[in-house]
């Protein structure tokens, strides 16, 4: 999977993708990352990328570099329409999007490429919207000033459930969501901490029983917090 990233600051995302797991599956080749700085698109002389809403407000991202950019990535027109490829997807990050899932992101698995834009300021020209991105995600209900950590967060997301990124898929299968249900909770040594004792069918060796206490510990901690999962 190629996924291309559209920024304003790709310094804020060299530390963040060169990292632990995200690092390793692009060395295995299980993923390529793009980091493209939307200012080298622009045809001001000022490589100006935003400017002001018509109306007032804020600034917002122009909407020709963005085209040129994707456009260039993608190696053809995209409006008026060139062509139509489902292997592909642009995606706008902004609070008014679909709310990132782990069902949704699954979905993505899907593609061979996917093209991300982050924004800034009050986001982008509607335009880039309608006619430009075809997947509009929000992270949650709450503001950033920003889309690289969207960005970043759906990249973190994604690419971790890639087959052959994390080797024991046992650690995704048994993963929060999944199933609707979260997770389970885990001890480690010391089996006693001044008193605080690790429960003693964890150590009892009897794997039927321990997924039976982990199955009955996750659901009831899904019922607690989180009953709108089980609906
Ligand atoms: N004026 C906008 C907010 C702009 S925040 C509004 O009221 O909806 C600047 C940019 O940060 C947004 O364009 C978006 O790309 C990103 N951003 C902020 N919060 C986000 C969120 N919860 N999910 C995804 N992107 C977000």
């Amino acid at each position: 999977m190629i996924i291309d990233i559209i920024t304003i600051f790709p310094k804020m995302f060299s530390l963040v993708l060169n990292e632990s797991i995200i690092k390793r599956a692009q060395e295995k080749g299980l993923v390529k990352i793009n980091i493209h700085n939307l200012r080298d698109y622009s045809n001001d002389p000022h490589k100006k990328i935003d400017d002001a809403s018509y109306g007032g407000g804020g600034m917002v991202f122009r909407v020709e570099p963005l085209f040129l950019c994707v456009e260039k990535i993608l190696g053809y027109r995209l409006y008026p329409k060139e062509k139509k490829d489902d292997t592909k997807r642009i995606i706008l990050f902004s609070p008014q999007g679909k709310l990132l899932t782990q069902k949704l992101i699954k979905k993505f698995l899907n593609y061979n490429r996917l093209i991300l834009i982050a924004p800034r300021y009050e986001g982008v020209d509607e335009r880039v919207r309608k006619y430009l991105a075809e997947e509009e995600i929000s992270i949650g209900d709450y503001i950033l000033s920003g889309g690289e950590l969207p960005t970043m967060v759906f990249v973190d997301c994604l690419i971790r459930i890639i087959p052959g990124v994390v080797s024991n898929i046992n650690s995704i299968k048994n993963e929060s969501f999944e199933d609707n249900l979260l997770d389970f909770p885990s001890y480690t040594r010391p089996q006693d901490f001044r008193g605080l004792k690790v429960p003693s069918v964890l150590l009892s060796g009897n794997h039927k029983l321990i997924e039976a206490w982990r199955k009955k510990k996750a659901l009831a901690i899904t019922k607690k917090r989180r009953p709108d999962l089980l609906k």
